[in-house]
């Protein structure tokens, strides 16, 4: 750890919520039944569909929709999106998004929430949304969203929203079914989004001279399609894609370019041909 984040983590009165400290433990435990259940093919491809569902309602949805209006689509979708970003079980779509955008309002600075640079690499990570004075939203940072009626449900039941995936995950296949479509797959949802917190705002190559720490790092791009180009992100929180150049891959973007041809989303926003300049692109 490095010397301003231990005098920072000094500073932090650690105050647990009891129901956010049990989910992590459910999140992180459950998993581990997966050595004692049968393994077939099927299982594979569960894990796949869950874990790509749901990066994607959380990259596209709670990131580059909900936090930063990176393009536009109807209340339908908008629904689809926030409710299965929510089965991941990392909070409602307001809580998440107006986190987000306090993130970058104070990015690596005392008042973030999260900065690895300030309170080291497992605080980031994610003891942070565990403490108490996390467990609300900031609700003035979100007052586009926050005139939804079904988002404020969302928002309320959050932490119930798996059941009936998990329900139905049973009765389709049994116990096999839920922990290889649900619990497998979430421990890798919540650590692959907790790693943007925390690896890259540390380990990574830099473009931008941003004011914070924030860094370009392909693994975890890979794995959160596309949200590891974080020193882009920061410098161009706005754009559709984060990958700003061919061979930075941005899954995400790639299922946003199919769903626009749809028509299901419209307006993906783009990064100014100046910025790409500044960047080296
Ligand atoms: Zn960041
Ligand atoms: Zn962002």
């Amino acid at each position: 750890m490095n010397p301003i984040a231990d005098t920072a983590i000094s500073q932090v009165h650690f105050k647990y919520s009891f129901l956010v400290v049990s989910l992590v433990l459910i999140i992180h435990a459950l998993p581990f039944f997966a050595f004692f259940t049968p393994f077939n093919q099927a299982d594979v491809w569960l894990f796949f569909v869950s874990y790509t569902i749901r990066v994607f309602s959380l990259t596209a949805g709670y990131h580059r929709y909900f936090s930063h209006k990176a393009f536009e689509t109807n209340r339908v979708f908008q629904f689809i999106l926030a409710f299965f970003a929510a089965c991941s079980l990392q909070g409602g779509p307001l809580w998440w998004a107006s986190h987000h955008r306090h993130h970058h309002h104070t990015s690596d600075e005392v008042s973030d929430a999260h900065s690895p640079v300030r309170f080291g690499f497992f605080y980031s990570h994610f003891l942070w949304f565990m403490q108490k004075k996390h467990l609300k939203a900031h609700y003035h940072l979100v007052k586009d969203f926050s005139r939804f009626p079904e988002l404020r449900a969302l928002e309320r039941y959050w932490y119930l929203l798996p059941l009936p995936v998990i329900a139905l995950l049973y009765l389709i296949g049994g116990w096999n079914y839920v922990i290889w479509g649900f619990f497998v797959p979430t421990l890798f949802v919540n650590n692959a989004t907790y790693a943007v917190n925390s690896f890259v705002h540390l380990y990574g190559s830099r473009r931008y001279n941003t004011s914070d720490n924030s860094r370009n790092n392909v693994w975890v791009a890979l794995l959160t399609f596309g949200e590891g180009w974080h020193n882009n992100h920061h410098r161009y929180a706005g754009s559709a894609n984060q990958g700003f150049c061919w061979y930075q891959i941005d899954i995400t973007y790639y299922f946003l370019c199919l769903l626009s041809y749809l028509k299901i989303v419209k307006n993906l926003k783009k990064v100014p041909e100046k910025i790409l300049k500044e960047g080296g692109y």
